[in-house]
């Protein structure tokens, strides 16, 4: 009988340690993985600081009202979206900072456009960045994608755009996610991607014209 206790308790106390390792390999895992996702919006930041930095003078120099309020307010949000990012403790947060980034992106895309003395991109109802690498910019070109689970809207930058009408596919960005490298469509929202994780082979549909596109080519 004392026998069947002590086996019970050592059996209870193993079960026991055994949870919590569990749960610290967890929280280990979830720390691991905010780093890495952390890491890859930085990188996006630091793509926009760059352009940023290139469109300040140009700005200065157009002397164009409505270009200095979209530009200050690029600004403003690239910098809040950096102060969020260093401050994030969740995966949300660093979803939010994406979100940042992508108003941030279409901002700059109209400051630019008003300096260039082109046409002012439509401001699109979701504001998102180009569908293949989040740091090309705004996708300031309505595209669609078919997949086997139907259509959806996408948005591509101009480079993007040239690049589909030439009949080229797009590099995607790769991005780091659990140690695998994976397109920026694919990667989660907190990593600054398009949270599309099922998303495999489809048609990228531009201008009415259909193209196979798929990860593996
Ligand atoms: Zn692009």
């Amino acid at each position: 009988m004392l026998l069947v206790v002590g086996g019970l308790a050592v059996a209870g106390l193993l079960s026991a340690v055994s949870t919590v390792r569990t749960r610290q390999a967890f929280r280990a895992e979830r720390e691991r993985a905010l780093g890495e996702a952390r890491d890859e919006v930085r990188g996006q930041v630091g793509a926009m600081a760059d352009e940023i930095l290139a469109l300040t003078d140009r700005v200065a120099l157009a002397e164009d009202p409505e270009a200095a309020r979209l530009f200050a307010r690029a600004t403003a949000a690239y910098q809040q979206a950096q102060d969020h990012l260093e401050r994030s403790t969740r995966a949300a947060e660093l979803e939010d900072v994406a979100d940042e980034l992508d108003h941030a992106r279409w901002e700059l895309a109209a400051a630019q456009a008003l300096v260039d003395g082109a046409e002012l991109p439509p401001e699109p109802d979701a504001a998102r960045a180009c569908f293949f690498d989040p740091t090309h910019g705004a996708g300031t070109f309505a595209a669609e994608i078919d997949t086997p689970a139907g259509r959806r809207q996408v948005r591509v930058c101009s480079y993007c755009a040239a690049k589909l009408r030439a009949g080229t596919a797009p590099e995607p960005r790769m991005l780091s996610v659990g140690g695998r490298r994976v397109p920026a469509a694919k990667a989660p929202r907190a990593y600054g991607g398009g949270g599309m994780d099922w998303l495999e082979e489809f048609d990228v549909v531009l201008d009415g014209v259909r193209r196979p596109y798929g990860w593996r080519r």
